[in-house]
């Protein structure tokens, strides 16, 4: 049985709980994972009675390759004429959900209208439940994309950064990861030196990095659809006495974290021990946001290692543990790491070196 045909079942299984008797999945990351297809114009319909992929003409031969357990239907480029006739074996009242999140009312409609002979029921995060745990032919995507990650970081270090671009190192980043096999970077890397490390979310700007001070490297590859997140922080020649400590207090943190990452910790309670680590150092308040987030077909996505975080720490979740530091106008430090949750210690599998703190 194909990882997705594994994954259909798993969630019939959830439909069948929910009194379900099928899912109309429009959301196209969760089409890939179900089916394998990708592309952008798709629908599928996963039932007991029946399982179709529904695209139109311009994905006939790629479709077809990629889809496995469903049936592949090339419909007219508005998918949803062709439902009605797609589901004729699934007997007239059946309960069938909708990705709420996802349909837009007029959508919503024209699927009330072509599924009129069944009775509509909203949904939300179903197939993103299945999702949080990863098989595992997608703990091996995401080691691969985390690898590709490791040694674009590892191209791009050598020599060092001190002089350099901040943007021609951010273009490095992403050809490096892509002749390194990524299908692309799986976002915009940042590259941010001096007090523009203090911005979580900085862009990677036009002036040279200078020496004395931290520079953070955010960066991730795609890799068969899976991304890959990590964080490294180098320290430059010798940074101001707050930033040196800042560093210190997140890599310990990040340590202290990681080790706390196993199945049966609450995702809040996680984030809380980086936090109360970093408070307990006189810095809580330069940490705004949250330890970590799940890594898979997207770059964000459940769980939420955040101090709201609802989920529960479970082997097979892929997350990141990224505590931060910001001082405005002085700089920044992030340590992130992709990590696989395992029954014991977890694996990491972001492996480019973290530099010990200065002594
Ligand atoms: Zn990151
Ligand atoms: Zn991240």
């Amino acid at each position: 049985m194909s990882a997705e045909e594994g994954r259909q079942r798993r969630l019939l299984g959830r439909l069948e709980a929910d009194e379900l008797e099928g899912l109309l999945v429009s959301d196209l990351t969760n089409i890939r994972y179900l089916t394998g297809y990708v592309g952008s114009n798709a629908v599928a319909l996963i039932s007991g009675p029946v399982s179709v992929l529904i695209t139109d003409s311009r994905y006939a031969v790629s479709a077809r390759e990629q889809a496995r357990g469903v049936d592949v239907v090339i419909g007219r480029r508005d998918l949803l004429g062709d439902l009605a006739a797609a589901t004729d074996r699934i007997a007239d009242g059946a309960r069938i959900g909708v990705e709420a999140d996802n349909l837009t009312l007029s959508r919503y409609e024209r699927v009330a209208t072509a599924l009129s002979r069944f009775t509509i029921e909203s949904t939300t995060g179903v197939v993103e439940d299945l999702r949080i745990l990863k098989d595992d032919a997608e703990l091996d995507a995401l080691r691969k994309s985390a690898a590709i990650t490791d040694e674009a970081l590892d191209v791009v270090a050598q020599g060092g950064f001190v002089g350099r671009v901040e943007q021609e190192v951010a273009w490095q980043i992403e050809r490096a990861l892509r002749e390194g096999g990524a299908e692309g970077p799986s976002f915009e890397a940042i590259v941010a030196s001096g007090p523009r490390g203090a911005r979580p979310h900085a862009v990677p700007g036009d002036a040279r990095i200078p020496d004395d001070t931290l520079l953070v490297v955010d960066m991730g590859a795609i890799w068969g659809g899976y991304c890959s997140d990590m964080t490294r922080t180098f320290v430059l020649g010798e940074p101001p006495p707050e930033l040196v400590e800042a560093y210190r207090l997140c890599h310990r943190a990040q340590r202290v974290a990681l080790d706390k990452a196993r199945p049966g910790i609450e995702a809040s309670a996680l984030d809380a021990i980086a936090r109360d680590e970093i408070e307990q150092g006189g810095m809580g308040d330069a940490f705004g946001h949250g330890l970590g987030h799940g890594v898979g077909l997207d770059i964000h996505e459940r769980p939420g290692v955040r101090s709201e975080g609802k989920e529960t720490i479970q082997a097979g979740m892929a997350i990141t543990i990224e505590p931060g530091i910001y001082l405005e106008g002085i700089g920044g430090v992030r340590i992130e790491d992709l990590i696989l949750v395992t029954d014991d210690a977890p694996e990491v599998i972001s492996n480019f070196p973290i530099a010990d703190p200065p002594a």
